[in-house]
């Protein structure tokens, strides 16, 4: 708790993980004179934003999402430019790993697909998987697809360079603040309520991530964004790990791994985990993650567990996100990224601002992605999501 409330705001951001944070910084940056940011908890990026593996990549399978990837990563490797922070970003490259042929058909697609979008994703066979994943052991795999523009960036030094960069451009970026209410009159927005007190505004963003849910319900609106628990540890030291190992993606069983420091992130999706806000590990889970993840890799049988984490993915019914207006007038989304967020924060931050300011984005069609895709029954299908 640092700056005093301020009492009026042309537009009131809810939450502090990347995309309240790219949003503050485009809006300040597109001539925005009264930005108010608040984050509850008692730093920025603590959310699902802190908590994520930092991963990087093109490999979707929709178009959408490959086109945000591809401009969002680009703002990521020019962020020192734009703000003085650099994004940490760290190209090993993703692999996926296909262990079933069903998978081998769709992904031969998706790989045409981006390629034809310009994303140079390449096919390997079994062989070149194989030699490209060791240490793992893929006996079972029949082939993959590769990106070495993919990789990792840091999600602390992403939220903090559009935090400090916002601020700088006179944006109030506020934390220990928790909006606890908006007061409408017929249609709009007239003010946001909080522990420490009232905003008069007409704008507001929902930026709650896996909890935006919350503000939408204050205002009548349904919103299909479901916290799902995903969680991730990270080994002591191994020395013998090859230095240029890739982020590999045992797509089968939603098992991945990665260098981080001196050790090895590795994270595995529950497929049976209910919706919910417990971000405590599952240690059930955990033990069943290390047995899959030690017999693919069993260089980890050596290593002690460092540190784990478990955070919230927030979940769309079609896994992609929600960004846009909704009916009422001046309260906008931007949530539902699915466990992909952090990498497309950047520039959906961006879209947001243009929609915001301009009325409509211009530097892509997000049509698809609107709100009311969900009454409209107009699912968007994403295969890639682990
Ligand atoms: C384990 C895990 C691994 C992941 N791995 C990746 C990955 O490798 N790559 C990738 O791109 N994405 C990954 N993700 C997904 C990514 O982290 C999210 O999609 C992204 O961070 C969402 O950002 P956000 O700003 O919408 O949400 P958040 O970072 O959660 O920010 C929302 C903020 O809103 C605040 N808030 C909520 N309610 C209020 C209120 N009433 N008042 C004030 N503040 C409020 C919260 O405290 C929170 O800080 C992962 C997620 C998890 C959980």
């Amino acid at each position: 708790m640092s700056e005093n409330l301020p009492t009026t705001a042309e537009i009131v951001i809810l939450g502090g993980g990347v995309m309240g944070a790219s949003t503050a910084y485009h809006l300040c940056k597109a001539g925005f004179k009264k930005v108010v940011l608040l984050e509850r908890e008692s730093f920025f990026g603590t959310g699902a934003t802190g908590r994520c593996a930092g991963g990087i990549r093109h490999q979707f399978n929709t178009e959408i999402n490959i086109r945000l990837s591809q401009l969002s990563l680009r703002m990521l490797d020019t962020l020192e430019e734009e703000t003085g922070t650099a994004a940490q970003v760290r190209k090993c490259g993703y692999l996926f790993v296909l262990t079933r042929e069903a998978d081998v058909v769709s992904f031969q697609k998706t790989v045409s697909l981006q390629n034809r979008l310009g994303v140079e994703t390449e096919w390997l066979n079994r062989e070149e998987v194989r030699t490209l994943a060791h240490p793992c052991v893929f006996e079972d795999a029949i082939a993959g697809s590769f990106n070495a523009e993919d990789g990792l960036a840091d999600p602390h030094s992403v939220v903090s360079a559009y935090i400090d960069a916002s601020r700088h451009l006179g944006a109030c970026c506020l934390t220990g603040c928790n909006a606890t209410g908006i007061k409408t009159r017929g249609n709009k927005i007239v003010n946001v309520q909080t522990n420490r007190g009232v905003i008069e505004t007409e704008k507001v963003v929902n930026a709650c991530g896996p909890w935006s849910q919350v503000p939408a319900k204050w205002l009548g609106l349904d919103l299909p964004v479901q916290p799902l628990r995903r969680q991730w540890l990270m080994t002591n030291e191994i020395p013998q790990f090859p230095k240029s190992f890739p982020f590999v993606i045992d797509f089968a069983a939603s098992l991945y791994f990665h260098r981080e420091g001196p050790g090895i992130l590795t994270g595995m999706s529950n497929p049976h985990q209910p919706f919910g806000e417990d971000q405590n590990i599952d240690t059930e889970w955990e033990n069943n993650h290390v047995e899959k993840a030690v017999q693919r890799m069993p260089l980890l049988a050596e290593a002690g567990i460092q540190a784990r984490q478990a955070g919230l993915y927030e979940m769309t019914p079609d896994s992609h996100p929600i960004i846009g207006q909704t009916p009422v007038d001046g309260f906008f989304l931007l949530t539902g990224f699915s466990g992909h967020g952090f990498m497309q924060g950047p520039f959906c931050g961006k879209l947001l601002s243009e929609l915001i300011t301009e009325g409509m984005t211009k530097s892509l069609d997000i049509s698809s992605l609107a709100f009311d895709r969900f009454e409209k029954d107009q699912l968007i299908q994403e295969y890639n999501v682990v």
